[in-house]
């Protein structure tokens, strides 16, 4: 007997509970057996497992032995002897059932080596200096969606991507529609006199960096996929032009913007949003800004001697409002050369009025002569004008009006993705993307080439340990999307296509867009099973943060951004929209999470970071303030990639449904909360959230059960681990509604879906809030309270119906 056989016979001490195989350690006692019971405990399940199969072949072995038989007959006891003929028996009859047991064995626990700590060589083979290297290479030059530049660079991508070692890369194209100035009218805001005269224009272009004179194709400032026009009028200042900034200018100010041109500071909500809102109030035209109060921070000095918007930057971006469709043209399919496009009247999202976006240097030239009413306190920026809201300028600028003059087009336009891929060893047909998109307004400095860069990383430190003989046991998937910029294309298009795979397939999609937008800590956005995993992965991080040597991430996260309101814990949040998650999560109900290093969410008021989507988001903006030693960007990527390393290799998907069970716990306390707010109308109309909280309570208790099998598992029994990593995987997807959120078909989470008000961030049971949302004046309350019912009653039947997918099989 080999001395590995004796060892594992061992096992037997602390492994004897399962199988229904019931022997006492006595059996194995005698002779010469090593105890190392410590080194066996440290063997992961799979060999354990081994190791207690073939315990039997040594124990059974010791009792049939010579010695043994000649010990008990020199007793000559008759009835010893009869005992011990039925004992063998059973021996032998349990020998031959063994061996049948042994070759009828799955075959994928025989060949499974001991895991070397391969989660903590990925995380260290992830390194700044390599990030850094691929954010200066990746943002030599402008790569706009739709361009040659951008095509190249994903075919450099899927090239080194193929050197790292992935099992396969390639380009996946669409031709989807994009919006692009005209090179021969240029987009520019004027005032005109009352002869018509262009007295004061915007500037057709920002000031370019300096080291990027000579690049050709910057893009000029504006807003994709803005109506073309020239409207003129009288131009009424409406604040950040959210929802309510509109309830307060006509049900408080009573001021009319049909037929206006209306001014919007950038900031605060999705820019798409404000544009449909002002379309709602009738305007005819819309002129963004950034404003210094949103886009500068006190004390910093604008680029290049700091990190502010300058007076000529520009936010770009695009304004849709496609709630989650993909290409406008083919909502719902894959815009492949077959597909069906819809005509002008049909296509999704698109505005139909000029919208064009300014710096603050020129805003000035529009805010500083209008008249009327004097602003609310809180809807003045800090530029030294009245902000007086309007309509119309004052004095002797009265009868000067406002002109836009927008000449962009649409096109359809081929896009193209990189898909790479690692085959899975055990598990090929479950599959983790980690995605985010490669193609930038400009240079991309931080969005998106900080996060390209870090996804690259990550690919090149896969890539490592396949060469070291490591291999996921199920399938990784990354993705470089095109066109996000312009509406979530690149990746809603590969999810369209790929829809029916990944809702079989996908275990969970990671985002990786920007991988900073401040210099603060970590924040993180993710469904509420991703929570735990999230908490785990930073405790092996270290932080980045100078003064915090030997810390881990997630303690520098917690002590600066605790979750006070609902735990000692770092704070993590919902998953809204506005990146490439959206289809995977809110569409087809894939578990998602993304993490970014951020601003102090308590200090810093400006919006997203000063230079967003202007050309001076540069290599050298983050090499010189974001991340200097670049070590907040690894720290970064190693939390994306820890995460995404663990959902492919863990035996048991590393999903907490008890995060889930709290979450909805909290959500459903709040959004009752609010209805409570009109006590007479819940009453009058019968409004009850009984059934949610009873279906959030069948859920815990679902929860709870599916735990406790959780934890007496037997996983060296790959099927019944295969079956509690289906009923974790398809958790997520059974909160999917089919038929989706009113009017929103392609937003079909029952628990999370963009805000209706605001594409950034997430609302839970959004249905419920939507139909709640202003009830106090909705023109038939009656109405209006029996679709809050109904929303209610839909979220309780999908909680219970989600709660049922865990109950015991
Ligand atoms: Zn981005």
């Amino acid at each position: 007997m080999s001395n590995s056989v004796r060892r594992f016979s061992c096992s037997l001490h602390v492994s004897q509970r399962k199988h229904g195989l019931r022997m006492t350690g006595g059996l194995v006692g005698g002779g010469s057996h090593t105890h190392r019971p410590l080194l066996l405990l440290r063997l992961p399940p799979t060999l354990l497992h081994k190791a207690r199969v073939r315990s039997w072949v040594c124990a059974c072995a010791a009792w049939t032995s010579p010695q043994t038989l000649a010990r008990t007959s020199m007793g000559a006891n008759k009835k010893l002897v009869h005992w011990l003929q039925w004992f063998t028996v059973f021996t032998l009859l349990f020998i031959v059932g063994f061996i049948i047991g042994w070759f009828a064995r799955p075959a994928d626990t025989q060949h499974e080596k001991p895991t070397r700590d391969f989660l903590r060589e990925f995380l260290e083979e992830i390194r700044a200096g390599n990030i850094k290297q691929y954010l200066r290479k990746f943002t030599h030059l402008p790569h706009l969606a739709g361009t040659e530049q951008n095509l190249r660079l994903a075919e450099q991508i899927r090239k080194e991507w193929l050197a790292f070692g992935l099992d396969s890369a390639e380009l996946v194209w669409y031709d989807v529609l994009l919006s692009y100035p005209n090179a021969t009218r240029p987009n520019y805001i004027s005032i005109v006199d009352q002869h018509g005269d262009e007295v004061v224009k915007s500037s057709l272009a920002e000031p370019v960096p300096e080291g990027y004179e000579n690049v050709s194709d910057i893009v000029p400032p504006y807003n994709a996929y803005s109506a073309q026009g020239q409207p003129e009028g009288e131009l009424v200042y409406v604040n950040y032009g959210r929802t309510e900034d509109f309830f307060k200018l006509q049900r408080e100010m009573g001021i009319n913007c049909t037929d206006k041109i209306v001014i919007l500071r950038y900031g605060k909500i999705f820019r798409g949003n404000k544009v449909k809102n002002a379309m709602l109030a009738g305007a005819k035209g819309i002129v963004f800004y950034s404003d210094p109060a949103d886009y500068c921070a006190e004390g910093v000095k604008p680029y290049p001697e700091g990190w502010n918007l300058p007076e000529g930057g520009v936010q770009r971006g695009n304004i849709l409002n496609l709630n989650g469709a993909g290409d406008p043209l083919t909502p719902g399919y894959p815009a492949k050369e077959y597909t069906y496009r819809f005509s002008q009247d049909k296509r999704v999202g698109l505005p139909k009025i000029p919208v064009h976006p300014i710096g603050y240097r020129d805003a000035v030239h529009l805010l500083k002569n209008m008249g009327g009413a004097s602003p609310p306190p809180d809807w003045k920026g800090a530029l030294n004008v009245s902000y007086r809201i309007g309509p119309g300028f004052i004095g002797d600028f009265a009868l000067n009006k406002v002109r836009m003059n927008v000449h962009s087009y649409k096109q359809v336009t081929r896009i193209y993705n990189v898909i790479g891929q690692i085959r899975g060893a055990q598990e090929p047909d479950r599959i983790v993307i980690l995605g985010g998109h490669r193609d930038a307004w400009v240079f991309g400095g931080i969005d998106p080439v900080t996060g390209a860069s870090a996804t690259h990383e990550t690919v090149r430190a896969a890539g490592k340990l396949l060469q070291k003989g490591w291999r996921p046991r199920r399938t990784l998937i990354f993705a470089s999307w095109d066109a996000e910029e312009f509406g979530l294309l690149g990746s809603t298009e590969w999810a369209e296509e790929n829809a029916k795979m990944l809702q079989q397939r996908a275990v969970a999609y990671i985002n990786a867009d920007s991988a900073i937008e401040g210099m603060y800590t970590l924040r993180v956005d993710c469904t509420p099973s991703l929570h735990t995993l999230a908490y785990n992965i930073t405790k092996q991080v270290m932080s980045p943060e100078e003064g915090e040597e030997g810390m881990t991430l997630y303690d520098s996260w917690h002590k600066r951004d605790n979750w006070t309101d609902n735990r000692d814990a770092p704070r993590i949040s919902k998953l809204g929209s506005g990146s490439d998650f959206e289809a995977f999560f809110i569409r087809l109900g894939i578990a998602s999470g993304r993490a970014r290093y951020t601003k102090n969410r308590k200090t810093e008021r400006y919006s997203s970071y000063p230079v967003y989507h202007s050309v001076y988001e540069t290599f050298e903006l983050v090499e010189r303030f974001y991340d200097p030693t670049f070590r907040r960007m690894e720290a970064t990527t190693r939390v994306r990639g820890g995460v995404v390393f663990r959902l492919a290799n863990d035996p048991v998907l590393p999903l907490d449904c008890n995060e889930y069970a709290l979450a909805l716990s909290q959500y459903t306390h709040t959004i009752h909360r609010l209805a409570q707010k009109h006590p007479q109308e819940m009453e009058r109309y019968a409004v009850t959230f009984d059934a949610l909280f009873s279906a959030v309570d069948n859920f815990t208790q679902a929860v709870q059960g599916f735990q406790q099998h959780l934890n007496t598992l037997d996983t060296t029994n790959s099927l019944s681990v295969r079956m509690v990593n289906d009923q974790l995987m398809y958790l997520e997807r059974s909160f999917i509604d089919p038929l989706g959120l009113p009017g929103r078909p392609f937003h079909r989470h029952v628990v999370f879906a963009p805000s209706s008000h605001n594409k950034y961030v997430g609302e839970s049971f959004p249905g419920i809030y939507d139909a709640l949302f202003d009830i106090e004046n909705a023109a038939e309350p009656e109405r209006a309270w029996s679709e809050v019912k109904r929303q209610i009653s839909i979220a309780a039947f999908t909680v219970n119906a989600a709660a049922d997918t865990l109950r015991p099989l």
